[in-house]
């Protein structure tokens, strides 16, 4: 197994469309333990013949306004928890929005690789008005377009550079 790789941000941004761009073949939908507000789709995935395990993040959330943020909160925990790097998605139509601030200040904390990553920027107009994420204090980020796949590479190229080399980590605690 590879490295692993949680999308994270609130709902409707994009994650979803992104992560069936990445994966070969969908591996299975599990830990829907405390029903639909907890499942997590993994894939796996590879960028230059470097293999990866991807999480998509928050497929359905029911409940209050209250209640949707606490889950958003607790599936950016989890992904901080078990993720060897996290995108963090975020929205160029919407701009920024109180729940994207909610999640950056979780994700400053951060000691992995964290990529903001701003979705919809379909057009080059677009790239201009992604500039406002910097309020985001997270510092770069990368623009892209999960429905025509532009910008996808330059994500790819950074986030695979940041992987731990997880395999060898694994091999040398069996050799022990
Ligand atoms: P999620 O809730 O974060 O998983 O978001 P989804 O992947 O379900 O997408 C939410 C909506 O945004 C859908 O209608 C998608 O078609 C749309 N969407 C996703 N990526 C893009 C994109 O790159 N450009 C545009 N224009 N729409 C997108
Ligand atoms: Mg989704």
């Amino acid at each position: 197994m590879g490295a692993i790789v949680a999308i994270v941000g609130r709902p409707n941004v994009g994650k979803s469309t992104f992560f069936n761009r990445l994966i070969q073949r969908r591996e299975a939908i599990v830990d829907a333990v405390s029903g639909v507000t907890r499942d997590r789709h993994y894939g796996k995935s590879d960028w230059n013949g470097r293999e990866f395990s991807i999480i998509d993040t928050g497929g359905y959330v029911v409940g209050s306004d209250d209640i949707f943020e606490k889950e958003i909160d607790k599936q950016v925990e989890l992904a901080i928890a078990e993720s060897d790097a996290i995108i963090f998605m975020v929205d160029v139509e919407t701009g920024v929005t109180g729940m994207d601030e909610d999640v950056a200040k979780l994700l400053r904390r951060v000691n992995k690789p964290v990529f903001l990553t701003i979705n919809k920027v379909d057009n080059a107009m677009r790239e201009e008005d992604a500039v406002e994420f910097y309020s985001l204090g997270l510092g770069e980020y990368y623009t892209l377009s999960s429905i025509n796949g532009s910008g996808t590479g330059e994500l790819l190229d950074a986030l695979v550079k940041e992987l731990p080399e997880v395999e060898r980590r694994m091999m040398t605690n069996t050799a022990k």
